[in-house]
């Protein structure tokens, strides 16, 4: 579909501008217009995981000139596998801080904004307002949805993507001119049946494949130029390398972005839309109660080897997320007492309690806030 350009050109390009972009500019349909639409474009990429990093790497390299990226994890060595904006020296920092240095030193010309917080009803629309065009980049049914709707009441193009072991699917929502992902998928799946790409597993490389073919729609959309793939599923099957593309059609019964939308804002809550029950916690005060009365269960930390070294819990023992992922760590538990799980701010043990949790484990719960929290007893 033939789509007027999102973005309007502004400034002129610098002669470091007209160099650094020169393989862009000598294409004709490209030329300098274009890749000034792209410097005046702001793009919000939603998880700098294993779509979010190679697509901001392009993005970056490509001159587009306002990134903004949301991730509030931290860097685990499980990531490096596929997330190659991190490095060995980046486990265990901030992913955001470190996708922002990462893509100033690709391209100082560039401002990136950071949000190291979890995107949810009460920020998204300020946060996506403020950019053009939204990137789906992450992994979870509630958070797609959230992302999809919000994009929907602000008028503003989503590129989702999806891997899972050796399928990659790309779609470009759009409501004002195609269907929106609620369109395709009216109902959530049952949360029993689906596994997150750290159960299934994920070939790395398929992850690039698909962040470029979002940042592909992005750069058409932003710039006017080709045809955008509005209307359309891409799948890539890595085992045969085959592609293929089907037709997505606007549901007029969409609840959203139908003919007569029943949903006009966004919802209170997508985790119970999708089904998801929150993962128990327990408070710092509440486990120092627990560990004072001699109470009996098991805490175990689920950092990495150096984090355990450097600061502990007393009491706890060490079984870090990659055993959990695996499936290995499961041998090791007791099904006679309960599980307290543990990490630095609460997002991996929250990761690890829905796999345990999963496998029959219930008598379990995670450390809100982490050892950090603890720290501050
Ligand atoms: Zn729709």
């Amino acid at each position: 579909m033939k789509v007027p350009a999102l973005v309007n050109p502004t400034s002129e390009l610098s002669n470091n501008e007209l160099r650094r972009y020169g393989r862009h500019i000598v294409i004709p349909q490209f030329g300098a217009e274009a890749q000034s639409r792209l410097k005046t474009a702001k793009v919000l990429c939603i998880g700098a995981g294993g779509l979010g990093s190679p697509a901001l790497i392009y993005l970056a390299a490509a001159g587009v000139g306002t990134l903004g990226v949301v991730d509030f994890d931290v860097v685990d060595e499980s990531n490096l596998q596929r997330q190659i904006i991190f490095g060995q020296s980046d486990i265990g920092r901030s992913k955001v801080e470190v996708a922002q240095e990462r893509l100033l030193s690709i391209n100082p010309n560039i401002t990136v904004n950071i949000y190291g917080i979890k995107i949810d009803v009460n920020n998204v629309l300020s946060i996506m307002s403020e950019y053009d065009i939204v990137i789906d980049a992450t992994d979870n049914f509630a958070t797609r949805y959230l992302i999809n709707d919000a994009a929907v009441l602000l008028n503003k193009p989503c590129v989702w993507g999806s891997v899972n072991r050796f399928d990659g699917q790309a779609a470009i929502f759009w409501s004002a001119y195609g269907p929106c992902y609620r369109c395709i998928h009216p109902k959530a799946p049952d949360p029993t049946t689906v596994q997150n790409c750290a159960e299934a597993g994920v070939l790395g490389n398929l992850c690039a494949l698909v962040a470029s073919m979002q940042v592909n729609e992005v750069v058409k959309a932003i710039t006017g130029i080709g045809e955008l793939a509005v209307g359309k599923l891409m799948i890539y099957d890595a085992l045969s390398s085959e592609n293929s593309v089907i037709a997505i059609r606007k549901n007029p019964a969409c609840v959203i972005c139908g003919e007569n939308p029943k949903q006009t804002g966004l919802l209170e809550n997508y985790e119970e839309f999708c089904g998801i029950v929150s993962a128990p916690e327990i408070t710092a005060s509440e486990l120092q109660d627990k560990v004072n009365s001699k109470e009996d269960f098991l805490l175990i930390d689920v950092r990495e080897a150096d984090e355990f070294e450097q600061s502990r819990i007393p009491g706890s023992v060490l079984i870090p997320q990659g055993f959990f992922l695996d499936l290995s760590a499961l041998s090791q538990l007791p099904k006679d007492k309960e599980i307290i799980l543990h990490c630095r701010s609460g997002a991996r043990s929250a990761t690890c309690l829905g796999i345990i949790q999963s496998k029959g484990f219930t008598n379990s719960r995670h450390l809100r806030g982490g050892i950090l929290e603890w720290e501050k007893l």
